[in-house]
């Protein structure tokens, strides 16, 4: 068994224990693989061991794998901040995009969708946190911005996605999920239909699906530690 395939069984089986110790259903829980940083061949692997949802931060990265993996049947979630720059490539290449944090951007992928594509589904991403460096829309904006996400033909809006901040402390970690589930909870009753938190990463996936993720987005745990000098990989 190579590394990437025990890697992934690992983590398939965290997400299955937390579901159960919550009291859900495993396959409640989708697991997006983050590949940024790994070339093709590592993204290979992991769909020969079964996982078809792969996350891209870098535009240009993504494009390259989506490019060299058109062999293969995958979903490709664009999860890195979204500029204007970058929505006509997103829309143009991507199943999902995870970091929704303003009108404008989501105004400009809609009507750049291509009509022969599906709609693309979209997450708004929430500042739990509150973190000034962090992108997102604070708590109180969330639900304006949902009814605009909601209305736009081109986009399906599928729910919230967070990076909260890092913390040591379980319980404010319990806390800023748990206030993402809410939001999504209050969207719902005021008449939406959203059926996807995205939020947990490696270190943190069991109290994120404590609290209700439906997607965990997990990189380092899969495909290990990225290297962070520019060109190492
Ligand atoms: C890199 C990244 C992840 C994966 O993080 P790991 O700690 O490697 O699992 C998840 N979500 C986002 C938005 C990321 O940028």
């Amino acid at each position: 068994m190579t590394s990437i395939s025990a890697n992934l069984q690992a983590v398939r089986t965290r997400i299955a224990k937390a579901a159960r110790a919550a009291g859900r259903a495993p396959e409640e829980v989708r697991l997006l693989a983050v590949s940024k940083s790994w070339p093709s061949s590592c993204v290979r692997e992991a769909a020969a061991c079964g996982q078809r949802a792969f996350g891209e931060n870098y535009l240009q990265e993504g494009m390259e794998k989506i490019e060299e993996l058109s062999d293969l049947d995958l979903e490709w979630h664009f999860i890195g901040p979204l500029q204007s720059n970058k929505t006509l490539d997103v829309a143009m290449n991507f199943a999902w995009a995870h970091g929704i944090d303003r009108e404008k951007i989501a105004t400009r992928l809609s009507n750049q969708r291509p009509a022969a594509l599906p709609p693309l589904q979209v997450c708004i991403q929430v500042n739990v946190g509150g973190e000034e460096s962090k992108s997102g829309v604070a708590p109180g904006e969330a639900q304006a911005l949902a009814r605009i996400v909601a209305s736009l033909p081109r986009l399906k809006l599928r729910g919230l996605m967070t990076i909260p901040a890092q913390t040591e402390n379980d319980s404010l970690a319990h806390r800023q999920f748990g206030e993402l589930r809410e939001l999504l909870l209050r969207l719902n009753q005021d008449g939406m239909e959203l059926d996807t938190l995205s939020m947990g990463m490696s270190d943190d996936l069991e109290v994120a699906i404590a609290e209700g993720a439906t997607l965990v987005r997990v990189g380092t745990a899969i495909f290990g530690e990225r290297v962070k000098l520019k060109g190492a990989l």
